[in-house]
C-alpha cells in the first residue's frame, strides 16, 4: 500500500515554499494541506468490490493435512531497453490445496490494464503440450481446464508473452501516480508477470478490480526463480530487485526468492548504490546522482527501523531489503523492495521533520505488515496501513523522542481525521477520507489499544500477531485474537473506530 502521504502535484512548489516558511517555527503544521492532488480530485467509485470467479458447491472429503506446496514461477525475461519491451517465458506450477475441485485457474495480469500492455503468444499445459483455452479481462486471465483439478493435483502451465511498458506519466491531479513502466531514467517492473491469486474454499479465486486509490492485490506466498537479461541499453544498467542476485553477469541477473509475495525490479543507468549489512541482512539504497546526502539519511533510517521492528515485531525472514528512489511521486512497498518518492528527497530540509524520514520508516514496516504478514489489501487495508503508520510512531518514540509531539500533530492530528477504519478500499469517498480513516485513525486506534491493554500486553500481542501469521494472509480476527480479544469486545470497546457491521 501506498504510504498515505503526500503525492505532489503541481502545488509541489507552493508546498516547498510553505515548508521553507515553516522552518522558522519548527513545530508549526504545514501551511498547505499536503496531499494536494487527492484533496481536489473526485474519485468516483463505480467498481463492484469483488469478483468471485469460482464458487465451489460440493461437500469436501476430509483429507490428511496438506504439506504446503507453494505456487512456483520460473521466469525468463529479456528487457529491451530501447523498445521498452519485455519478452517473457514463464512456467507456473500450481498444486491445488483445496478440497474443492476447480475447473478453471485464474491468473493476475496487471500489465493488461495498459493499452497493448500484454500480448499472449503461447499458453499450454507443460506436461501434455496441449494448448489451454483462456479468457483475458482487464487485470485477470481465466484458464479453462478440460479435467477438474482436485485436491493435491498439480498443473504446470507455460506462458509466452510480450509486455509493452507504458511511459510513467507526469504527476496529474486526476489519476494516482503510476509505478509500473518507464521514465527517462528509470524502468519499474512491478506485478509484471502472471501470478496466482489466493484460492478461498468458499468464494473461489480472490480477485479484486483495480481501485482508484489504495491497493487491491492479494499475494499468497510463492517461490520465484527469475532469469533477467537487459539488451539494447546504451549504458550499463543497475538493477534493484526484491532479492539479491544469486548470479550476476554484466547484463544478466539470476534470482531465487522463495516464500515471497512478489518480485519487483527497478532499473536505471543512473542509480548510485549505498549498502550496509545489518545482522546478516543486506540493506541497499538505490538513488539518483546529486542525492548523496539524502542517500545516507534513507539508508540509516532503514537500518535503524529494520533493527527496531526486528526487536518489537519479530525476525524478518529476508536476506535483503532494497530501497529505491522513485522517479514518480509516491511511496510504494513490494516484498523485499520499496520505492520512495523523489519528492521526499527534494523536500528534505536536513531534519527528520519531514516525509523522507517518516515514509522511509513507514515503508520499512511494510516488510513486516504486508510482506511477512500479508492481508487482503482491498478488503482489510487497515491491517497493514494502520500498523505501518503506527510503526512510524514507534520509530520516533525510540530514536527521535523530541519529535514525538511533532509527529502526532503533523502526521495525524493536524488533519482532524474522521471515519471508521475497517471499510474496504472501495467504500471510502476519496483518497483523503481513506487516508484519514485507515492510516491516521488506524494509528489512533492502536494508540488507544496500547493504552487500554498496557505496554507489555500490547507489545506481546503485536509479536504474537506477527509470529502466528507470518507467511499467511491475515484477517482482522487474527489481529484481535493475538491480543486475546474477540471481535465483539473490540467493537464494543473501540466503537468509534469500527463500522457497525462485522
Ligand atoms: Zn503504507
Amino acid at each position: 500500500m501506498r504510504s498515505g502521504n503526500l503525492r505532489l502535484g503541481w502545488l509541489w512548489f507552493l508546498w516547498i515554499c510553505a515548508a521553507l516558511v515553516s522552518c522558522a517555527s519548527p513545530a508549526a503544521p504545514p501551511a498547505v494541506d499536503i496531499p494536494t492532488m487527492e484533496g481536489t480530485t473526485p474519485f468516483p467509485v463505480t467498481e463492484t468490490p469483488t469478483v468471485v470467479l469460482s464458487t465451489p458447491t460440493s461437500d469436501p472429503p476430509q483429507p490428511a493435512p496438506a504439506q504446503p506446496t507453494l505456487p512456483a514461477y520460473t521466469i525468463h525475461a529479456v528487457y529491451d531497453a530501447a523498445q521498452k519491451k519485455v519478452t517473457v517465458n514463464q512456467a507456473i506450477q500450481y498444486t491445488h490445496l483445496s478440497t474443492q475441485p476447480i475447473r478453471e485457474i485464474v491468473l493476475m495480469v496487471e500489465p493488461n490494464r495498459f493499452p497493448n500492455g500484454f500480448v499472449l503468444n503461447r499458453l499450454e499445459d507443460q506436461n501434455t503440450g496441449l494448448r489451454l483455452s483462456w479468457e483475458l479481462q482487464r487485470n485477470w486471465m481465466k484458464i479453462g481446464l478440460d479435467e477438474p483439478l482436485s485436491y493435491r493435483q498439480s498443473i504446470s502451465i507455460v506462458a509466452e508473452y510480450n509486455l509493452q511498458l507504458p511511459e510513467i506519466p507526469p504527476p496529474s491531479e486526476t489519476s494516482k501516480p503510476q509505478i509500473y513502466g518507464y521514465t527517462q531514467r528509470q524502468t519499474n517492473l512491478v506485478d509484471w508477470y502472471l501470478w496466482l491469486p489466493p484460492f478461498n474454499d468458499e468464494t473461489g479465486w480472490v480477485v479484486h478490480p483495480p481501485s482508484f486509490f489504495g491497493e487491491y492485490t492479494v499475494y499468497p506466498l510463492a517461490d520465484f526463480e527469475v532469469y533477467f537479461e537487459a539488451v539494447n541499453s546504451p549504458r550499463p544498467l543497475k538493477v534493484a530487485a526484491s532479492s539479491n542476485p544469486v548470479e550476476e553477469n554484466q547484463s544478466r541477473w539470476e534470482y531465487r526468492f522463495n516464500h515471497a509475495r512478489n518480485f519487483a525490479i527497478s532499473l536505471s543507468a543512473e542509480f548510485e548504490v549505498s549498502e550496509f549489512e545489518a545482522d546478516g541482512v543486506k540493506i541497499s539504497h538505490y538513488f539518483f546522482p546529486l542525492y548523496r546526502r539524502q542517500g545516507e539519511v534513507v539508508l540509516n533510517h532503514t537500518i535503524q527501523a529494520y533493527r527496531l521492528y526486528s526487536e518489537l515485531f519479530g525476525e524478518l525472514p529476508r536476506q535483503s531489503i532494497s530501497v529505491v528512489q522513485a522517479d514518480f511521486l509516491d511511496g510504494m512497498e513490494f516484498d523485499g523492495l520499496f520505492f520512495l518518492s523523489k519528492g521526499f528527497y527534494d523536500l528534505y530540509d536536513g531534519t527528520d521533520k519531514g516525509y523522507l524520514t517518516l515514509i522511509t520508516v513507514h515503508e520499512t514496516a511494510h516488510q513486516w505488515w504486508y510482506a511477512a504478514v500479508a492481508n487482503d489489501q482491498a478488503q482489510h487495508p487497515w491491517l497493514d496501513e494502520a500498523l505501518c503508520t503506527y510503526a512510524e510512531r514507534l520509530y520516533y518514540e525510540r530514536f527521535l523522542p523530541d519529535l514525538m509531539d511533532w509527529w502526532w500533530f503533523y502526521r495525524v492530528n493536524f488533519y482532524q481525521p474522521q471515519g471508521v477504519i475497517d471499510l474496504t478500499v472501495y467504500d471510502y469517498a476519496g483518497y483523503l477520507a481513506y487516508r484519514d480513516a485507515v492510516y491516521l485513525r488506524g494509528a489512533l486506534f492502536l494508540e488507544e489499544l496500547r493504552r487500554d491493554l498496557g505496554e507489555v500486553p500490547f507489545f506481546e500481542g503485536l509479536a504474537r500477531y506477527y509470529v502466528d501469521n507470518n507467511g499467511k494472509i491475515a484477517v482482522p480476527n487474527d489481529f484481535y485474537t493475538a491480543f486475546n480479544l474477540t471481535e465483539s469486545e473490540i467493537r464494543e470497546k473501540f466503537k468509534p473506530y469500527f463500522g457497525s457491521q462485522p
